[in-house]
């Protein structure tokens, strides 16, 4: 049975076309409905409440340059604004948070090859892997960055 509603997870950063890309295609093969999802990590969540400071300015202007960002390749891959969605949080969580909220059969996220710390640590892949309750596809994306 084809899929009907496939949600892509992008971190906006150089691997971002490729992925959303693949995405669309696959939408286009299987006539399903595309849902692109960004994820914002709050600083208080990367710096772990270690700095004492009021983040809320800079946390406005991140979220203004994702939107734009996200706007910009909707645009260009044509997806209704129904179907662009900015959550914040982790992005293991809000990934498949959206997928069950969206009713997605389909995941689809970045893999990149990781090294050491990287490796131990576990990607964002694995994470979405472990609590979706559709199929997830990665899609390799390997930079030599
Ligand atoms: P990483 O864990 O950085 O290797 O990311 C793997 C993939 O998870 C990326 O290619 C995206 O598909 C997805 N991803 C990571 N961070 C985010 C984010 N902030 N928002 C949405 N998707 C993300």
């Amino acid at each position: 049975m084809p899929y009907q509603n496939i949600l892509v997870a992008v971190d906006l950063g150089v691997t971002t076309d490729t992925v959303a890309d693949r995405a669309a295609q696959l939408a286009q093969q299987n006539r399903a409905q595309l849902h692109v999802l960004h994820v914002i990590e709050p600083l208080a969540i990367t710096y772990g409440g270690d700095i004492p400071m009021d983040f809320s300015a800079i946390q406005d202007e991140i979220h203004s340059q994702a939107k734009e960002q996200l706007n910009k390749l909707c645009d260009a891959l044509s997806v209704p604004s129904a179907n662009r969605h900015l959550a914040t949080g982790r992005p293991e969580t809000e990934i498949p948070t959206q997928a069950r909220s969206g009713n997605c059969d389909l995941i689809i996220v970045g893999s990149h090859a990781r090294w050491g710390l990287a490796l131990l640590l576990g990607s964002t892949t694995d994470g979405v892997m472990h609590s979706a309750d559709c199929d997830v596809l990665a899609v390799k994306v390997d930079t030599d960055g």
